[in-house]
């Protein structure tokens, strides 16, 4: 037998409670003592029964003077009666076991706790939560806390295990008295006060988590993460890059960003050239560019990105451009052609379906730094990749990448050789047309300088967005007929919700779709666009859209992100109730994107759930993507918000930024101070919070 097994046969058995632990990840006594109750019930007090009323919920004590079961027509029933010195009660179970009625024997001291309703013989109690005591047992001195459970793990069990844990837990204070806002209980006064509140503790407090115990709580933990940011601040700060100077340091070279500039078709916007010009600033320093580009869909975020690798190549080293997508990286690839290819510039094109002779022939041009700017999907950070001299990665729609994928970026991005041996690192910089709310920003990407596009290329005409039920398609599809009949130069995209669970079933949807449009207009070529086709076919089709030829295009999510054709002017998503805010607001970018006047029917089928009404009322009330950002976090949350679903790790555990901006705030003034006060404190806090999900935070 090998000593594996040995092992496995070493541990002791679990039993079902202990095991249901273990699934819920409570393990250690600290996990235990952060397991927090979702409410509590006060069984701190007795009220005598001659006091009640009837809507009360109450503890009450008594003698059973009665107990039997009743028989009505249709069903049994276990009433009993019990008396202290004020008064009776009557106690009522529908469903009940023999042996329950053997407890109420006559002349038993029982407790029992509920909601108390006029009976017809009086005040009574169905289903009481019921204990047998011998007289004069003493009353809990505390709340009796109700944890979040499953049902293998009764709440007797769980206030028992987290009792004795919470007296182990390593809670000793980490954080110097001031380096806690005044007011606030100790690490282990808080955990002590939110698991046994006193009788006396003020409730609504306690559940809408303002109560000072819980204020603690949550600064300990938003002061954890905003430490475990400046710390990554900090250490950036000791890295190298190289300083990109277009035309070179002594600016006498060829300044390929000044040319680029000049030959672009259009005039940059003020805005456009305030990012620009911070990126710039960025890349010439030796340390580096850690910057996300925020924007709306359609600010333009490409072109400074086209200008940025400019300045990057200008002074002799590639650039890397990563896109989520292949349509994406299709379309930035062909518009970087377009833009940089005339002024001499060798461009590398890399995806996961480029394989073989083309894909050997690409890595050799990227190797010998011939190919100055490769753009790809993330096939672009494989480790069979090798540059010749990375000095800036763009990550383009970089929410759209995994927490793995982005971590898997910065990985491949490290330090690397340089010619003359010290260790230098790519600048980075990310867009997202995804703005992220300020306290999210202060929260998760402490590490990051923003640079924010506010300001729309000019000519735009806003999209009108209209919201039809199902009912309505079929006028919908007849408007569409009627345009294109007239002669109009109109395209289309009819999008069609991809729900990844079910990811065949839509297609079907989509592919139902088109043939019923097709059928529906004769004469009109209408495309289909899924996830599922070859790289090559999705070309063509996105390509005979492009040109005009192709009027309407049925697609799934697809397109969902960057996709760029100015003409199309009218966008119509089935199923929009199924679809995310953030989503939704990404899919209308599509259109809107030229100077026709553009609309956006979405079309959803009923019944909605209220936080599918919430977003479909944002949606038609407005198309600013802040504003759908900041309502996106108010229904969603922030854990959703962030992808962290795909960390399977929520992020914030007890802070809620929508509430929390106030300790937010404090912990972010503290976080910089007790690094420098005290090192070893701020690291032993870190860990304490933070563990293994450090890493996540830098995704
Ligand atoms: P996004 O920020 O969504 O990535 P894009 O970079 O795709 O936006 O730009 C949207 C469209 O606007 C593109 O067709 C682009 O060429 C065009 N564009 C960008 N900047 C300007 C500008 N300053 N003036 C006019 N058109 C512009
Ligand atoms: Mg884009």
């Amino acid at each position: 037998m090998s000593s594996r097994n040995g092992d496995a046969q070493r541990e002791p058995a679990l039993s079902a409670p202990a095991r249901a632990l273990r699934k819920l990840g409570l393990v250690r006594d600290i996990d235990l003592a952060l397991h927090l109750p979702l409410r509590y019930e006060d069984e701190t007090r007795l009220v005598p029964i001659g006091a009640l009323h009837a809507g009360d919920t109450a503890q009450v004590q008594g003698e059973v003077s009665d107990c039997r079961v009743e028989h009505s027509r249709t069903r049994r029933q276990l009433v009993a009666r019990i008396a202290d010195a004020s008064g009776e009660l009557v106690l009522r179970w529908l469903h009940f076991y023999p042996s329950q009625q053997k407890q109420l024997a006559p002349g038993r001291q029982v407790r029992v706790r509920g909601e108390v309703r006029g009976g017809f013989l009086g005040l009574e109690i169905v289903h009481p939560v019921l204990k047998v005591v011998e007289p004069g047992t003493p009353l809990p001195q505390a709340l009796t806390p109700v944890y979040p459970s499953t049902a293998a793990l009764p709440q007797a069990y769980l206030r028992k295990v987290i009792t004795t844990a919470l007296a182990r837990a390593p809670l000793a204070e980490i954080l110097p008295p001031d380096a806690v806002p005044a007011g606030l209980p100790t690490l282990r006064e808080a955990l002590a006060t939110l698991h046994h509140p006193a009788p006396g503790a003020a409730m609504a407090t306690l559940e809408d988590r303002s109560h000072p115990a819980w204020q603690r709580l949550k600064y300990e933990e938003l002061l954890a993460q905003q430490l475990s940011q400046a710390q990554a601040l900090a250490e950036r700060a000791l890295l190298r890059a190289p300083p990109l100077v277009a035309g070179g340091e002594d600016g006498k070279g060829d300044d390929l960003r000044a040319r680029l500039a000049k030959a672009l078709p259009f005039a940059l916007t003020g805005a456009q050239r305030r990012v620009t010009a911070e990126i710039e600033r960025d890349l010439a320093q030796t340390r580096p560019m850690h910057r996300l580009l925020q924007g709306d869909v359609g600010s333009g975020k490409t072109v400074v990105a086209a200008l940025a690798a400019a300045t990057a190549i200008s002074a002799g080293w590639q650039c890397a451009l990563m896109a989520p997508t292949e349509i994406l990286a299709e379309q930035h690839f062909r518009k970087l052609v377009g833009w940089l290819e005339p002024l001499g510039v060798g461009i590398a094109w890399l995806t996961g379906s480029r394989k073989g002779r083309a894909r050997r022939e690409m890595l050799a041009r990227i190797a010998s730094g011939e190919a100055a700017l490769v753009v790809g999907t993330h096939a672009v950070i494989q480790d069979d990749v090798q540059f010749a001299r990375l000095a800036l990665a763009v990550v383009d729609e970089q929410h759209r990448f995994g927490v793995t994928q982005r971590l898997a970026l910065r990985a491949k991005l490290g330090a690397h050789a340089s010619d003359d041996a010290v260790p230098l690192e790519p600048h980075l910089l990310m867009m997202s047309a995804t703005p992220i709310p300020r306290t999210l920003a202060m929260t998760y990407y402490a590490d990051l300088d923003v640079s924010t596009l506010d300001e729309l290329p000019p000519g735009r005409t806003p999209v009108l967005t209209k919201l039809f039920a199902d009912d309505k398609r079929d006028q919908v599809i007849a408007r569409i007929r009627d345009e294109l009949a007239r002669g109009s130069e109109q395209q289309v995209y009819w999008v069609c919700p991809l729900v990844e669970e079910s990811e065949h079933v839509d297609l079907q949807d989509a592919t139902a779709t088109h043939a019923e449009l097709s059928a529906a207009l004769p004469g009109t070529m209408v495309g289909l666009l899924h996830g599922r086709m070859p790289a090559a076919e999705k070309a063509a089709v996105m390509s005979l859209f492009t040109g005009g030829q192709m009027r309407v295009l049925v697609a799934t999510t697809v397109i969902e992100v960057g996709v760029d054709v100015p003409s199309a002017s009218l966008m119509v998503i089935e199923h929009a109730e199924r679809f995310g805010l953030a989503q939704l607001h990404q899919l209308r970018g599509r259109v809107g994107r030229g100077t026709a006047a553009s609309v956006c029917v979405l079309l959803y089928t009923g019944p909605l759930s209220p936080t599918a009404k919430d977003r479909l009322r944002a949606m038609a009330e407005t198309s600013d993507g802040f504003e759908i950002a900041r309502r996106d976090l108010e229904i969603r949350g922030p854990g959703e918000f962030m992808g962290a679903r795909q960390s399977g790790d929520a992020l914030l555990r007890f802070a809620d930024l929508a509430t929390d901006g106030g300790l937010l705030a404090q912990a972010r003034a503290m976080a910089p101070r007790l690094l420098r006060e005290s090192p070893a404190a701020a690291e032993e806090h870190v860990a304490r919070w933070l563990g293994s999900r450090a890493d996540y935070l830098k995704a």
